[in-house]
């Protein structure tokens, strides 16, 4: 039972012999009570898959010929703003910005930095308008062929700890948590986290996890920056950049809530087993990870506490869509509350679901179908049993990239 080094795992690794599993593979196995043993476990790529906000990405594009214009003051991407600069390109036609993934549209509140930046890598064109420094405005469209560079900074990803949310109140609640007003006397829950596979769950004193380590965000490589804004040893989470042209539409996205649009993205990080202790910290479960439920409204306070085994173990990871049961309601309130917009026109887009639940939850009809699951909870002295609405975290794409990252190490296209 001696330490390894990467050079060790590596070498292994080079030679076809090393034991790689994803964290969803090494989680079935431990609640199998078939654990593989120290010896028997190289790495485990751990994911995770939610709303993170503080993405914004750099991007530079030629908007004219050279001369046109002297500098831009405004720039705005299918109407969303965002930042001009920090470089003032002077006179050279093309521009430098930041954009914001919570920034919203100037004409739509539920379009946003997210969706847009999936329309970018889907290869959508992108309507552009500069507002310059002397007062002329610019007008042309863009693809991602046209983004000369594209990175994108993530301030605070791959959150650890995280709240559920309910309304023990009267009156419906408004907020980021999800899609629709969270409705009153604990009608519903709302939580966001992978659990047992997120990667800070499963190495919590941050034995491999630091600055300078690689990891896939969005299906690119990319690298840990440091800690995230606002991370503490207790809430710990990354700052993490990658090149945005490198990455995949599939795991990032718009994400609609009750404060419009938001941003998703996709993180995988490798946890090579170097000894004993790192071994033992990933043999966490979802049972053993607390997650407090704190009233909308005050956030902070716990009104109780649940596990992740309570909101993950035996639920679904996407809708089942009957067409047959779909009435064509003159309003449709799965278009309305669907915060990826998977369910459009009647037409139901699986790559874009995020199985987040809500859809099963507001069809009437039972058009959709998928089981969320439900939580037992005491709540200001009362029993109360809350069904759980919406997710805002996606284990279906947190595994994804696992798998992705698996085999890329075992491919050697990603070194240790
Ligand atoms: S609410 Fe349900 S039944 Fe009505 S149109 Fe939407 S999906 Fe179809
Ligand atoms: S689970 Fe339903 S509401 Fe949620 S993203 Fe998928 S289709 Fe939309």
């Amino acid at each position: 039972m001696t330490n390894r080094t990467i050079s060790q795992i590596n070498e292994k690794i080079e030679n076809g012999e090393a034991n790689i599993y994803t964290a969803e593979e090494f989680k079935k196995l431990i609640k199998n009570d078939e654990a593989p043993s120290y010896d028997d476990v190289d790495v485990v790529t751990c994911g995770t898959c939610g709303v993170m906000s503080g993405t914004a990405a750099i991007l530079n594009f030629i908007i004219s010929e050279p001369g046109e214009f002297i500098r831009a003051n405004e720039v705005y991407l299918n109407g969303v703003p965002a930042y001009a600069g920090p470089c003032p390109n002077e006179w050279l036609g093309s521009v430098d910005v930041i954009l914001h993934g919570t920034a919203h549209s100037i004409h739509d509140e539920n379009y946003g930095g997210g969706f847009l930046l999936k329309d970018l890598l889907e290869g959508k064109s992108i309507d552009v308008r500069v507002e310059s420094a002397e007062g002329k405005t610019i007008e042309n469209t863009i693809t991602i062929d046209d983004i000369t560079r594209g990175q994108i900074i993530g301030a605070r990803m791959a959150f650890k700890n995280y709240t559920a949310f309910t309304n023990p109140n009267k009156d419906s609640v408004k907020s980021i948590f999800a899609a629709t007003p969270l409705e009153g006397n604990c009608s519903g829950l709302t939580f966001s986290g992978c659990g047992d596979l997120n990667p800070l769950q499963n190495d919590i004193p941050h034995n491999v996890i630091m600055e300078g380590c690689k990891v896939l965000i969005n299906g690119a490589q990319g690298y840990i920056l440091g800690d995230g804004t606002r991370s503490s040893p207790e809430k710990p989470n990354l700052m993490l950049s990658a090149d945005l042209c490198k990455m995949d539409p599939y795991y990032l996205g718009g994400f609609k809530t009750g404060q419009g649009g938001e941003i998703y993205d996709t993180v995988a990080i490798p946890i090579p087993v170097l000894n004993k202790e790192i071994y033992q910290n990933l043999l966490i479960t979802d049972d053993k990870i607390d997650l407090p439920v704190a009233d909308i409204k005050g956030r902070h306070l716990p009104l109780d506490n649940t596990n992740y085994a309570a909101m993950w173990d035996g639920n679904d990871l996407r809708p089942q869509y009957d067409s047959d049961k779909c009435c064509d309601c003159d309003r449709c309130s799965v278009e309305n509350v669907c915060p990826t917009n998977a369910f459009k026109n009647r037409k139901f887009n699986i790559a874009h679901c995020f199985g987040c639940g809500m859809c099963a939850n507001f069809c009437n009809n039972g058009a959709f179908n998928m089981k969320t699951g439900d939580v037992d909870l005491e709540i200001n002295g009362s029993k109360v049993n809350i069904p759980i609405i919406c997710r805002q975290s996606d284990r279906l794409r947190g595994n994804k990239l696992s798998l992705k990252l698996k085999k890329m190490i075992e491919n050697k296209e990603f070194k240790l």
